[in-house]
């Protein structure tokens, strides 16, 4: 059987943070919560301190430390008042495993410490993916993916890709699946916000809108499993059971299924190479009828982003993920619409190659660089 894990989870009050402490809540034998992060929502953080008592907590606001203080004054969980010293309690031998559940690219400095600490990595913050793509690849073999999609793709083939001809990633099309495109230009933040199948933090949801969630899952495939770009399709798929489909050479497929849950992937990831309970039953494929379809690239440009940033280079997964990000919140603040997200990604195409991004802090430099280019096009162009 397992034995005992001592995880970390960064981002622990958001949407993976809170279904990871759900399958460690039903576990609680197998792992030891030794660290959990929040940027503001001190509330949840506290309780999370109070039910699962871990040795140390941080929060990203100095100016929320004080309450947190009171609000856990009856633990002996330490707060961890710098960021130095969160990487260096990451670092440290009391951490084997961390839960990489912070939302876009606030999470890639700490997902890149983690991962050159030699720390195992959950890794469900797809952006520090795209961001960081040809250097966390080096570190593949210590990242279990949670991404169900990708979780998926890893159930069925784990680490090795022999005869494989390619992998399909499935998607639910988003809430906009069936409206005419004509309409698109109506679309409001609160339609938006509602996805059909999966309950979620805001950006991510929002991308399931756009299908810039499946973009940004096309790059995280390509840099995790080694596929070429040509042999990761798309399929949608409504209902969302079916997470990926293996195409084998001989013409055999094979797929992996379960209800839209994210406690499935996670305690997946939280248990490899061996399986607990994630406290979800397993799915009845009598319960209704699966249906696919080609996904719609007029509608959706996209599918065909990732394609051309990944034909382009690394550089240009970087400006997708932040010309992405940028627009989001925008669309967020009810300053654009939501055509205009694919504008402004398709408009940031444009900037050039920076330097060969082999390195985080050339990565983190660039990237600023080409925010600052993406606001003034948004400024110019789009408000
Ligand atoms: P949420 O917005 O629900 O949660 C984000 C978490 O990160 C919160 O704990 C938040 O803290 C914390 N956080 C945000 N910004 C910062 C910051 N600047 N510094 C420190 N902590 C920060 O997001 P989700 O849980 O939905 O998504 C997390 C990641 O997982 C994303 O990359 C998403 O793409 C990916 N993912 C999510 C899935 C899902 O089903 N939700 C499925 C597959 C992937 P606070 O609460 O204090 O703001
Ligand atoms: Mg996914």
């Amino acid at each position: 059987m397992i034995l005992s894990k001592n995880i970390a989870i960064l981002g622990s009050t958001g949407s993976i943070g809170n279904s990871t402490l759900e399958v460690v809540r039903n576990n609680p034998m197998f792992f030891k919560v030794v660290c959990l992060t929040a940027n503001r929502n001190v509330n949840d953080l506290a309780r999370q301190v109070n039910e699962f008592k871990p040795n140390y907590v941080y929060i990203d606001s100095p100016e929320l430390i004080s309450d947190l203080k009171l609000k856990i004054h009856d633990t002996e969980t330490k707060i961890i008042e710098s960021k130095k010293d969160l990487c260096e309690i990451l670092a440290s031998p009391e951490i084997e495993s961390v839960v990489s559940a912070m939302s876009g690219s606030s999470g890639l400095f700490l997902t890149n410490h983690a991962l050159v600490n030699n720390k195992q990595v959950l890794l469900a913050n797809k952006e520090s993916m795209v961001m960081a793509g040809p250097i966390f690849k080096k570190f593949k073999h210590n990242i279990i993916p949670v991404d169900s999609e990708h979780n998926s793709v890893f159930q069925l083939i784990d680490r090795s890709v022999d005869f494989v001809s390619n992998i399909v990633l499935t998607a639910s099309g988003g809430p906009f699946r069936e409206l005419p495109i004509s309409e698109f230009k109506n679309i409001t933040k609160d339609m938006a916000l509602k996805h059909p199948n999966w309950s979620m933090g805001e950006k991510i949801t929002i991308d399931s809108a756009t299908m810039m969630n499946k973009c940004l899952e096309i790059i995280e495939a390509f840099y995790l499993f080694d596929f070429e770009p040509e042999d990761i399709d798309v399929l949608i798929h409504p209902e969302s059971i079916i997470h990926s489909i293996i195409n084998f050479l001989d013409g055999s497929s094979i797929c992996q299924f379960s209800e839209p849950n994210m406690q499935i992937p996670i305690s997946y990831a939280l248990a490899y190479p061996q399986r607990i309970s994630s406290g979800r039953p397993s799915y009845d494929l009598a319960a209704k009828s699966l249906t696919f379809q080609k996904p719609d690239l007029k509608k959706f440009p996209s599918i065909t982003f990732a394609y051309n940033a990944l034909k382009n280079s690394a550089n240009h997964c970087l400006i997708l993920n932040a010309a992405n990000e940028i627009a989001v919140d925008n669309f967020l603040q009810q300053k654009i619409s939501f055509n205009n997200i694919f504008n402004i990604i398709s408009d940031s195409f444009d900037l050039p190659d920076n330097e060969i991004l082999d390195n985080i802090d050339d990565t983190v430099h660039a990237d600023e660089l080409y925010r600052a280019k993406i606001n003034e096009i948004i400024n110019k162009y789009y408000l």
